[in-house]
């Protein structure tokens, strides 16, 4: 499949007159479109909801359109509560899925009355002590092993920091019933960003099983399952799209097969997707600086990887787009990088691209989620602003880009810096 960007050379060019490169632009369109489509894939569940992990994507602007149409929060720390209860999300609209957490997130939450979604055995104490148990909690599980959809290996949970083991999910649950908790919820994140279709419903399959055995050997209510995030997207041309009905019919079959005919009946879906409600319907627009050709052909832009940092610590692949050139033949072979003084501040590496000219806009594309949340100012790089193509086709800034001030700011207590 190609890839193309969601706005034309012409429509950057217009923004650019009032925005500087480099930006961040998301789709309202693309947004609410792929919610409206989740929804419909899991309405046979009576009690689903998307919690979007905040993580992925902490704009408020973008969160409060995720509000309109339905969904809660997924926040993993204080300020990202913070977030959330600026947005007026409380209660059941917020899930609190943290690891290694402090004591302050916890009281926050409980005040809050989020769900929280607890990573250890030892946090239950920890929580009792901090905020206390509430009547409904999720406990996070890690069966150990690997992950595997059919023959293939996905994930690596008997290697990975989160959710607790088989034997503390049953003690667990028991220890919680004794300080008062009533129902219980069970969440799990075993693999990440999985274009493989039959990931949630394997994933999903796995939950089922283990909340019937939970049920069984505890007697515990439960009521809900947390599919959590880890629903991939096609960032390289030739990638599969999820197809989202496929997935919440696989669900579905997998929850009439386990759920319905057990004791347990019925309970709530639950989901915390991130790169698959933000991840396409973002992009980077950066505009082309330099071109340098020493033993390679380099193209040097004006973002670099505090700007969108997947590519320099993951290898991921962005696909790349030169606006206005989409129809043009990929004749050249560049390295597209950023300014950090780092070697691997590299959006691309050897990548077919049409010839690009100094002054080209460059999109790259999928940023839409861990892209600007992973920013960072090494090098003393400033965060760039987040733009929004809203449906009616205008552009409303969503947040303004750092300045030299912002980035001197933590020293307003000295008298060294003046800016
Ligand atoms: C990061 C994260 C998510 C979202 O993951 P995506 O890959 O963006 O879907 C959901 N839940 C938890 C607990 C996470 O840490």
């Amino acid at each position: 499949m190609s890839k193309n960007a969601f706005i034309t050379k012409q429509q950057a060019e217009e923004i650019c007159k009032e925005y500087p490169t480099p930006f961040h632009i998301y789709s309202e369109d693309g947004i609410r479109t792929v919610i409206r489509n989740l929804k419909k894939a899991f309405s046979w569940n009576k009690g689903y909801r998307e919690y979007f992990a905040v993580k992925a994507c902490p704009n408020p602007f973008l969160i409060k359109m995720m509000q309109e149409e339905g969904c809660g929060v997924d926040c993993s720390s204080y300020t990202e509560l913070m977030l959330a209860e600026s947005l007026g999300f409380s209660g059941k609209g917020i899930m609190f899925s943290s690891n290694a957490t402090p004591a302050e997130d916890f009281e926050y939450a409980r005040k809050l009355d989020a769900i929280v979604n607890l990573d250890d055995f030892s946090h239950i104490d920890f929580l009792a002590k901090h905020g206390g148990i509430p009547e409904e909690i999720c406990l996070r599980f890690n069966p150990g092993g690997f992950f595997s959809v059919g023959n293939s290996i996905m994930g690596n949970p008997g290697d990975a920091k989160y959710g607790m083991t088989p034997d503390q999910m049953v003690e667990g649950i028991r220890k919680l019933m004794k300080m008062g908790a009533k129902r219980f919820g069970i969440h799990a994140f075993l693999a990440s960003n999985m274009i493989e279709k039959d990931y949630y419903p394997t994933l999903a399959a796995q939950l089922f099983r283990e909340a019937v055995r939970l049920n069984k050997e505890t007697g515990a209510e439960i009521s809900f399952v947390n599919l959590s995030g880890g629903i991939g997207i096609p960032y390289k041309p030739e990638d599969e799209p999820a197809d989202i009905f496929y997935i919440g019919a696989g669900v579905e079959k997998a929850y009439n097969e386990i759920i319905v005919p057990s004791p347990i009946k019925s309970l709530d879906i639950k989901t915390e997707l991130g790169r698959y409600i933000t991840g396409p319907y973002g992009m980077l627009v950066t505009r082309v600086l330099h071109e340098k050709k020493t033993f390679k052909d380099y193209i040097g832009t004006d973002a670099c990887a505090a700007n969108l940092m997947r590519p320099a610590i993951y290898g991921a692949y962005h696909h790349i787009v030169v606006l206005g050139k989409e129809n043009e033949p990929c004749t050249k072979i560049y390295d597209v990088t950023g300014g950090l003084c780092e070697n691997n501040d590299k959006f691309a590496i050897d990548r077919s691209l049409p010839e690009i000219e100094i002054g080209d806009l460059l999109a790259i594309l999928d940023s839409g989620a861990h892209g600007y949340a992973m920013g960072y100012n090494y090098n003393g790089k400033l965060r760039s602003a987040e733009l929004l193509l809203k449906s009616d086709g205008s552009v409303q800034m969503i947040r303004r880009a750092e300045t030299p001030k912002d980035y001197f700011a933590t020293f307003d207590f000295s008298d060294i810096i003046k800016v």
